[in-house]
């Protein structure tokens, strides 16, 4: 099969032959439809993350089952199905907590770039190991992950929508119903309107919030943030105190919730203190390792009542998730297609990943035939 292969950090990604072997116990052979160009695969390709190269990335995929290995049940060839980056054990602590992205069995086998029983399927032409991302890696024509990474869906959904459940739609959207569990009415603000952004603000729509405000200091996002449903926009780069302005926004209290979409230092802190007393500071973005953020620690934290909460994977069971989000678009009440921007043949990541840098305004999507 062909597949983008990262051979070195900061280079593009040359389109390979890869062998890739069949499915073992409990795994999938998945073809690759649809794959979303990430922000946190960029991250990885510029070095940014602890990936043994060389590897395939890819980590927002929908396919179709081709094949199923010994004792499968939760999908049959033919299934149009959703890829999860985290796919999970079922036994360990934290699955039986109801966390399954904090999987004990999954985090061992990615950190080590492969499946669950700590071997790779994937090979180059010259029989080197290639090794697994988020045990997915579907900037490739097929991938083999533990069947607990897919969910089968209904088949009429676009591969491209499919695709973007899988990671951004899903984070943003669970940031805001899961961790937040926003209300009718609340008061809300947005750091950052890439794709997990924007997730977020359809989210915030979808629970009926009188204010959203979206910060993000490139001004084209403006119009993009009125037309997901934003009732202000702040620019960072022309606004000297952006919680001075939030509090102006918000009858001098402050939002409800805050959401950083964007992993930056300056959000976190603005996200802090834009928050009103008993509010909750999301944090969804992964901020460059070594950044550290501060809160004051005399008074302000334990007399305000505020509360920090990390969100990952949208904070609740991803797979229910895709679920809920698949019939809230089938009905109409989210608008995923107007999400999904370019679509462009495998050899067109490294392209996208440019325009990602840029500050690119929807979702670039791979399609395969
Ligand atoms: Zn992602
Ligand atoms: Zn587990």
């Amino acid at each position: 099969m062909k597949a983008a292969v990262l051979r070195e950090f900061g280079k593009d990604m040359p389109i390979e032959d890869v062998t890739l072997d069949d499915p073992k116990d409990r795994e999938v052979l998945i073809r690759i439809t649809a794959a979303g160009v990430c922000h946190s695969d960029l991250s990885v390709a510029r070095g940014k993350g602890s990936m043994p190269l060389p590897c395939i990335l890819g980590h927002e995929a929908a396919g179709v089952i081709e094949k199923t290995g010994p004792g499968v049940s939760r999908v049959k060839k033919g299934d149009a199905v959703v890829l999860s980056w985290t796919p999970y054990c079922g036994n360990c602590f934290y699955c039986r907590a109801g966390l399954p992205a904090q999987c004990e069995a999954y985090n061992r086998a990615a950190g080590q770039g492969a499946l669950f029983d700590g071997t790779g399927r994937l090979k180059s032409a010259s029989g080197e190991r290639i090794y697994h991302f988020t045990c997915q890696s579907s900037f490739a024509e097929y991938a083999v992950m533990p069947e607990t990474g897919v969910l089968p869906i209904h088949k009429e959904i676009p591969a491209t929508v499919a695709a973007l459940v899988g990671c951004a739609v899903t984070t943003g959207y669970g940031a805001v119903v899961n961790d937040a569990q926003a209300r009718p009415g609340e008061y809300l603000a947005i750091w950052g309107l890439g794709g997990v952004g924007i997730s977020a603000l359809m989210a915030a729509r979808l629970c009926n919030a009188e204010v959203i405000v979206v910060v993000d200091p490139n001004p084209r996002k403006e119009e993009v943030a009125r037309r997901f449903g934003a009732t202000h926009y702040i620019n960072p780069k022309t606004t000297e105190d952006v919680p001075a302005k939030i509090r102006e926004l918000t009858q001098g209290r402050g939002v409800d919730a805050a959401f950083d979409c964007i992993g930056r230092q300056a959000a976190f802190e603005q996200g802090y203190n834009s928050i009103r007393p008993g509010g909750k500071l999301v944090i969804v973005g992964q901020a460059p390792r070594g950044d550290v953020f501060t809160i004051p620690a005399a008074r302000a934290f334990p007399a305000v009542q505020k509360r920090i909460l990390g969100s990952y994977y949208g904070g609740g069971i991803p797979e229910q998730d895709f679920l809920r989000i698949l019939d809230l678009y089938r009905i109409g009440k989210l608008e995923l297609d107007a999400m999904v921007g370019k679509t462009v043949p495998l050899p067109g990541v490294n392209d996208a990943f440019r325009e990602l840098e840029s500050g690119i305004d929807t979702r670039t999507v791979l399609v395969f035939n």
